[in-house]
């Protein structure tokens, strides 16, 4: 039995990948920790669930990665994908702090397995979790718990006594009721605000009620907000996230991974007008497929279609929901409630403006449009080989950005400068910091570890002076 009166060293809140990290580094540094999840026991773990790798910096390959990927190489990843819109020096500092991860990690009882097939090419920078992130979560909840980590489920917090930058106490409710538990220090490890529609609505407008969020239903930015309000500094864009095309067809929540479409580079992408409004061989996959989310979120009642015909049937993973089919241009049309003359006359235009060359997905190929905008530069080939395809999709929200500005210590930052007495962020909560915008496959994770085990470290630290 958890004893609420009692008052921990350290109070951690949320229930994922940077909760648990920070958890059991406080644990190990000798602090009584208590974590509060929102969620149910069966559905603890939030967005990690979904997960799949993370992405370390390592000198030289491991058992399963395939070559070295130096701090340098992942710092000028970083800066690509963000486009400058980072911290460099705390950037610079996870960075370095991940290469110690990839054994931390592993000694919490993780295991890694060698890189999927049909992934993103991420072979040689993200170590995979064995069994996934359901599997990396039941370990790290064992760990913490054979520490001496107090873990409460259904333990949803709905206020924080906050004075002048020093956590006091949180508000939790239980059942019909509400507990006040009060902690030496604070990790907050709540997750984005991605779940939250009537927030994202703020920023989108009436769009944010078209997207579909692939993760948890409990991130609600509920902690986020809080913090905000009570004086901690605001970091990030609130309409920068990370986002996907994923299946029009998903649930509204947890759809994960299996519904996402990594289909766009072997044919095209039409708006409701069914007219194409982006190149869709631009760069290599990997390095575009998190555009796509944003992409179709610009346009009209945030839907999408992306059409191929038989020659690449089998040439992506297999998903969830099977394509749409029909035997012509116009009846795949008329089944996606498209206009069928203005379908064909995309797709006439496409075929027309197709240069011949030799395909090759995995490399930026010499198949492209000639004469056409938006162009195609790389994979275009005619669209000619019946049955024709389509798979109809939305935006898919993974996380948002918008955060609690820390320091290199995962000590929140308060609006006047002042570093907080007692508050830490980690994961989600505080990726803006390093994630203006623009994402890398696999940094979620690396985010979370590395600034939720230096948070438990800190507030651990904190508790005992
Ligand atoms: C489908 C999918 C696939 C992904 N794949 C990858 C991948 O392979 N690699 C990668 O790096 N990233 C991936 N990500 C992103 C990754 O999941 C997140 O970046 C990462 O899990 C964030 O960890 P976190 O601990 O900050 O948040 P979460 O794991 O989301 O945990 C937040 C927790 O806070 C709890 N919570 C929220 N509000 C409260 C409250 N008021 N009181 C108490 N508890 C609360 C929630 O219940 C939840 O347990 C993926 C995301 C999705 C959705």
């Amino acid at each position: 039995m958890v004893d609420l009166s009692r008052k921990y060293d350290v109070l951690v809140i949320g229930g994922g990948n940077a909760a648990l990290c920070a958890a059991i580094s406080a644990r190990r540094d000798g602090a009584s920790v208590l974590v509060l999840e929102g969620a149910p026991k069966f559905y603890r773990g939030g967005n990690t669930r979904h997960t799949r790798n993370m992405r370390c910096a390592h000198d030289a390959a491991t058992d399963i990665l395939t070559g070295p990927y130096t701090e340098e190489e992942f710092w000028e990843d970083l800066l690509r994908v963000t486009g400058g819109a980072t911290d460099e020096a705390l950037a610079r500092h996870m960075i370095r702090e991940s290469k110690d991860i990839l054994g931390w990690i592993v000694e919490q009882g993780v295991r890694w397995q060698p890189s999927l097939g049909g992934t993103l090419s991420l072979g040689r920078t993200n170590s995979f979790f064995l069994g996934g992130g359901r599997a990396m979560l039941n370990a790290l909840y064992l760990t913490a718990e054979q520490l001496g980590v107090d873990v409460l489920y259904d333990a949803e917090v709905v206020d924080l006594d906050i004075d002048d930058g020093m956590f006091l106490s949180a508000t939790v409710k239980r059942g019909d009721g509400r507990a006040i538990v009060a902690a030496s220090a604070l990790v907050a490890a709540a997750g984005g605000f991605e779940a939250n529609i009537e927030w994202l609505r703020q920023y989108w407008g009436e769009a944010a009620d078209n997207f579909l969020i692939r993760g948890t239903p409990y991130n609600r930015g509920s902690i986020l907000k809080i913090l905000l309000e009570k004086g901690v500094q605001e970091i990030g864009d609130p309409t920068q996230c990370h986002a996907v095309a994923i299946d029009a067809r998903a649930p509204k929540f947890d759809g994960g991974i299996i519904t996402r479409h990594d289909s766009v580079v072997f044919g095209i992408v039409v708006n409701k007008n069914a007219q194409r409004f982006y190149d869709e061989g631009e760069d290599i996959w990997p390095k575009r497929y998190a555009i796509w989310g944003r992409l179709v979120a610009a346009q009209p009642d945030q839907i999408a279609y992306i059409i191929f015909d038989a020659s690449s049937r089998n040439s992506f993973m297999p998903t969830l929901f099977p394509p749409i089919e029909a035997p012509g241009i116009a009846g795949l049309a008329s089944k996606l409630e498209l206009d069928p003359a203005a379908l064909d006359k995309t797709v006439g235009e496409f075929n027309a403006a197709v240069r011949p060359g030799t395909f090759d997905h995995t490399v930026l190929d010499d198949c492209r449009t000639e004469g056409l905008t938006p162009p195609k530069s790389h994979w275009a080939r005619r669209l000619e080989t019946p049955p024709f395809y389509a798979y109809p999709v939305r935006p898919g929200i993974t996380f948002t950005y918008l955060g609690t500005r820390v320091n290199k210590a995962a000590r929140m930052v308060m609006r006047d400068g002042r570093p907080a007495a007692n508050m830490f962020a980690a994961g989600e909560i505080m990726a803006g910091n390093v994630l203006g915008r623009g994402y890398a496959a696999g940094m979620g994770m690396t985010i979370g570890s590395v600034f939720g085990r230096i948070a438990g470290r800190e507030a651990a630290n904190n508790a005992r002076n």
